[in-house]
């Protein structure tokens, strides 16, 4: 039987602390995949050396998880037409503004039969009209894509923390062999077959995390206001989930990639640390990214405006009266302390 060919493309924190995880299991599991994984970096310069120079010798990502030992079977590339050719598993794992960028440097450069699994958390509204990055991955590069998505923290995942994760899937096959490359005995897969309700989930939680940030930054709301928000975030994902989608399963919000995101997201996130930031310094969206996160890429205010855009488009706004109250605040229209008016704003 043919082993697999695993590439993955990203290397940001949660792209390198899957990168261990895969590798791993490749290197485990001959009888599946080959031994080599091949990881594509965004090469830049770390203390005055090649991040792609530092991973392949000290075997280490110095600038996006520091202290954790990857596998030598993690071969770091900056070259992402060499790092895809020939691969048959492609994982895509880096911040969704890129995801067009990226699309366009490896369209016709993927090996004909390959399958890919996003774990991308973002959605993009491109010529008025929503787009999941599944789809645009199937649609530039014709091949088949599931998704992986849960309440995933990187770097507790790193410490090998126990967790679990939702994989959608559309053909079973892809889905186990899937699960064989994820699972281990902290990281607990469960697969799903709805690619697009689990990829949904990952992608508005970021939004919900913003506004559980915004709270915590709010001195005078504790938990019962935050399980609120939460709450009515968790529903609102569902209700556009299956507006737009409608094979979308309700079953799927109660994964790993539904509500477990929503907890994890809305207690340890970066969102929600920098929405708090936001509170308490109404600095700039992109001074708080620079000054807390040191490279990694805040989602939420992003995907905020994305889906205020596709809401607005398809006139829907005033079913998603947190997702509306959530981007004005966002965008420095109303005060954090008024998320809790969202059902009088919108
Ligand atoms: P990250 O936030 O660490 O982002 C940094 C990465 O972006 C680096 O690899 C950097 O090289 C890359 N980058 C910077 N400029 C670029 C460019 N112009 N083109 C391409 N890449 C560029 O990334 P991450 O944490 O790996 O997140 C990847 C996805 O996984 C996101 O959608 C995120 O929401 C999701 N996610 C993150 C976590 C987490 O805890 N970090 C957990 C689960 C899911
Ligand atoms: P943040 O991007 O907010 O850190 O969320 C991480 C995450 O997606 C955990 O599952």
């Amino acid at each position: 039987k043919k082993q697999e060919k695993v590439t993955l493309i990203g290397s940001g924190n949660w792209g390198t602390a899957c990168a261990k995880i895969v590798a791993e299991n490749c290197a485990k599991n001959p009888e599946f995949f080959e031994r080599e994984v091949r990881i594509w970096v965004f090469e830049e310069i770390v203390e005055g050396q090649k991040l792609t120079e530092i991973m392949n010798t000290r075997h280490e990502n110095v600038k996006y998880l520091p202290g954790h030992k990857l596998p030598d079977n993690l071969v770091a590339d900056p070259d992402i037409v060499s790092a895809v050719k020939d691969a048959t598993l492609l994982i895509f794992n880096f911040p969704h503004q890129f995801v067009s960028q990226t699309l366009e440097d490896i369209q016709g450069k993927v090996a004909k039969g390959a399958r890919a699994i996003t774990l991308v958390k973002g959605v993009n509204f491109i010529e008025k009209k929503h787009v999941l990055v599944s789809e645009m991955i199937s649609q530039e590069l014709g091949i088949e894509v599931c998704s992986l998505m849960g309440a995933n923290v990187a770097n507790e995942v790193a410490q090998g923390q126990f967790c679990e994760t939702t994989i959608g899937y559309k053909n079973l096959q892809t889905g186990l062999i899937l699960w064989k490359l994820f699972k281990t005995p902290n990281f607990h897969v469960r697969i799903v077959n709805d690619v697009k309700g689990v990829e949904i989930c990952g992608a508005l939680k970021n939004i919900v995390a913003l506004g559980a940030g915004f709270c915590d930054g709010v001195k005078s709301f504790g938990g019962n206001t935050k399980a609120a928000i939460m709450r009515v975030g968790l529903m609102e994902m569902k209700l556009f989930a299956q507006t737009f989608y409608s094979s979308v399963q309700t079953e799927t919000f109660f994964e790993s990639c539904g509500v477990g995101d929503i907890i994890t997201t809305c207690y340890g996130g970066r969102n929600r640390r920098c929405a708090e930031v936001y509170v308490r310094t109404r600095k700039s969206w992109q001074q708080i990214e620079e000054e807390q996160l040191n490279g990694q890429k805040l989602q939420g205010v992003g995907t905020s405006i994305e889906v205020y855009e596709i809401l607005k488009n398809a006139n829907l706004l005033y079913q998603f009266p947190l997702f509306h109250t959530i981007y004005l605040i966002v965008q420095g229209e109303l005060e954090p302390d008024e998320i809790v008016r969202y059902d009088e704003i919108c």
